[in-house]
């Protein structure tokens, strides 16, 4: 059975006390009702990292949510991924939509975020998804194919073995609609494939693949039902302990 997996990205939200306020809810839920073999991870915003990491116990790891492509240097106001791992994170988010739309993140960029990450023994989890328009005009399986293979499929084979793919399209995002099961699974399973061609059926078997996009405790039941999705990658759903634990007890 492949790896299930629940992450919470916490964007730009939350002040310190109640990013101590929400991972400790969650720890100590999971504390007394462990989950099952569920992966748990949070990615909390950068100033909040090493307080969560001191306050997560053993149940959850921890996440960032970018990191820069350089190891150091003049680079004001940007965070090395060497720093993340200093700090406690096992785990950075690399090219999400955000990232992408607002801060101009191409896949020759995240090629070098991604090595960075690698090198900094993070290990990445890896964002695709297509606009609506893309979808409208039925160009999301090559737009996500490019996505792969511009983005992630540089890397090596022990490199890749690494990585968390999200599937999230953007249409999906912080909207309230999210994908039907049957669009995700057809989505999660393409994916899949794409691997088995760029990597090997191994690979592909393996590969945990996560849906991303107005998950919430309600519909996570028959998102995660679907033979290809591995579990979620949790935005507006991810900021209450109520309903991110209802989301992990979800497979
Ligand atoms: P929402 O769950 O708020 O739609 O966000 C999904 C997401 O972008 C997680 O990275």
């Amino acid at each position: 059975m492949r790896r299930q997996i629940v992450a919470g990205n916490w964007k730009m939200n939350k002040t310190y006390p109640e990013a101590l306020a929400l991972v400790t809810e969650i720890a100590t839920d999971l504390q007394n009702n462990p989950a099952n073999g569920v992966e748990v991870i949070v990615a909390p915003p950068f100033p909040f990292l090493a307080a969560v990491n001191e306050n997560k116990g053993a149940n959850i790891q921890l996440s960032a949510q970018n990191c820069h492509q350089k190891e150091s240097g003049a680079f004001t106001g940007e965070v090395s991924a060497t720093m993340l791992k200093s700090v406690g994170c096992e785990y950075v988010i690399l090219g999400h939509s955000e990232r992408r739309q607002y801060f101009q993140e191409d896949n020759q960029l995240l090629e070098q975020k991604l090595k960075a990450a690698l090198a900094a023994d993070l290990k990445p989890i890896f964002c695709c998804g297509e606009s609506l328009e893309q979808r409208e005009q039925e160009i999301h399986f090559d737009f996500i194919a490019q996505q792969l293979k511009e983005g992630l499929f540089h890397l090596s084979n022990e490199e890749f073995d690494q990585v968390i793919i999200a599937y999230e399209p953007i249409w999906a995002i912080g909207t309230g609609r999210t994908a039907s099961s049957e669009q995700a699974q057809e989505m999660h399973e393409f994916i899949r494939e794409q691997v088995s061609r760029a990597y090997d059926a191994e690979a592909a078997s393996k590969t945990p693949i996560l849906y991303g996009g107005s998950c919430n405790a309600q519909n996570a039941k028959e998102l995660f039902a679907c033979k290809d999705v591995d579990g979620g990658l949790i935005g507006g759903a991810a900021l209450k302990s109520a309903d991110f634990l209802t989301i992990i007890r979800s497979f």
